[in-house]
């Protein structure tokens, strides 16, 4: 196996269309790395780029310790599963998934117990010979990973693999190529828009927006000290509550009227900031423990009760805020009047011009 280098990488498209920046990672041996961010942010075209399926612009990408810009993607020894996992159609899936090993010259006999072993660990021995018409999206989406998987390949790459399964069967496959990485001990890089994707696969995640990295950082690291605003408001569901103002003798003052005491910070008077509050920081069972905690004031205009645990849309100056309570903290109706106290400890404090963490 390998670790991935990226090198001070950019792309530049046809037109001037400028794709990655400054682009400087490493992936490390067996790491499951997550590519996450927006559509258009450039995560499939650096993971084609490290395929060798695009080209850089400018910069270097180490597979191992070698420099492979130059090198074919064949010649690259990576494998990458894709969205719509194009599979044979006239072939079996037993013909499908030892395409690359015959192309490679492998012999019979090799091409034989690599894709045995390959439906084994996939649990698909039973439909070798199908044909992928005869499958369901989940098996087809296994076939497509056990095409990668018979080729034994340094590096796997996956560009949004999931997408075209319904939400169930898309937990479940989460579930298995996460497994897989565990069994197979290899390097992974994994491209979702969706962010609960990101955070339940991958050791590291990337989070991109508009072609640069913003952070690079194990899951709880991201969600409990994310780096900017953007960062802050794309991982975590429901949103994070985000408000204007400006800091001023301790106090956090809205535009809209909303006070709530921070306490004393190394922040300049007068000083335009942004507060962010998680849903679960406001009115929930830690949010009530301390009683020294402010509190905001609003009125319900939504409840979604989900069975574990309740999101309250509340609305309270120019704000629409949610949170997000424990069942049966409370019982609530849409126009209740809250005064929910907040959990300042975990308030999430950004510049208010550059929007960085403070
Ligand atoms: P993501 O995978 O994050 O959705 P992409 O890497 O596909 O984003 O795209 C990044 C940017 O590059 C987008 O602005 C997209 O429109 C542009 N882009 C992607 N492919 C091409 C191409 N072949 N030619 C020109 N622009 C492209």
């Amino acid at each position: 196996m390998a670790k991935v280098t990226l090198k001070d990488v950019m792309k530049i498209y046809d037109g001037g269309n400028i794709a990655v920046k400054d682009f400087n990672l490493e992936i490390k041996d067996k790491e499951f790395m997550v590519f996450v961010g927006p559509s258009g942010c450039g995560k499939s075209t650096t993971l084609r780029m490290i395929a060798g399926l695009e080209e850089i612009t400018e910069g270097d990408i180490y597979i191992g310790d070698r420099v492979v810009n130059d090198v074919l993607p064949k010649d690259r020894d990576i494998a990458m599963v894709f969205q719509n996992y194009a599979l044979y159609p006239q072939m079996t899936v037993f013909e499908n998934m030892a395409f690359g090993l015959k192309l490679r010259k492998y012999s019979k006999k090799d091409i034989i117990d690599s894709v045995q072993k390959a439906a084994e660990i996939l649990g698909i021995e039973e439909l070798l010979k199908r044909r992928p018409k005869a499958l369901s999206g989940g098996q087809r989406q296994r076939v497509a990973v056990g095409r990668a998987i018979v080729r034994k390949p340094k590096v796997f790459l996956f560009d949004e693999p999931l997408s075209n399964l319904d939400a169930k069967l898309r937990t479940q496959m989460r579930t298995e190529i996460k497994r897989l990485h565990n069994r197979l001990d290899a390097t992974m890089v994994y491209v979702t828009h969706d962010q609960t994707e990101a955070m339940t696969m991958g050791d590291r995640i990337v989070v991109m927006k508009d072609g640069l990295i913003q952070q690079v950082d194990d899951p709880l690291t991201l969600y409990n000290k994310p780096v900017n605003k953007f960062v802050a408001g794309f991982i975590g569901m429901p949103q994070m509550n985000f408000f204007d103002g400006i800091y001023e003798n301790s106090v956090f003052k809205s535009k809209d009227g909303i006070n709530i005491e921070l306490g004393n910070k190394k922040i300049e008077n007068g000083k335009n900031i942004i507060l962010g509050i998680r849903p679960e920081d406001i009115g929930s069972l830690t949010a009530r423990q301390n009683e020294n905690n402010p509190v905001i004031k609003g009125k319900i205009e939504v409840i979604e009760p989900l069975g574990s645990e309740t999101y309250l849309y509340i609305s309270c100056g120019d704000h629409e805020i949610i949170s997000r309570i424990e069942s049966g903290v409370d019982h609530y109706a849409i126009g209740d009047k809250v005064s929910f106290p907040v959990n300042i400890n975990k308030a999430h404090i950004f510049d208010g011009e550059t929007e960085k963490r403070i």
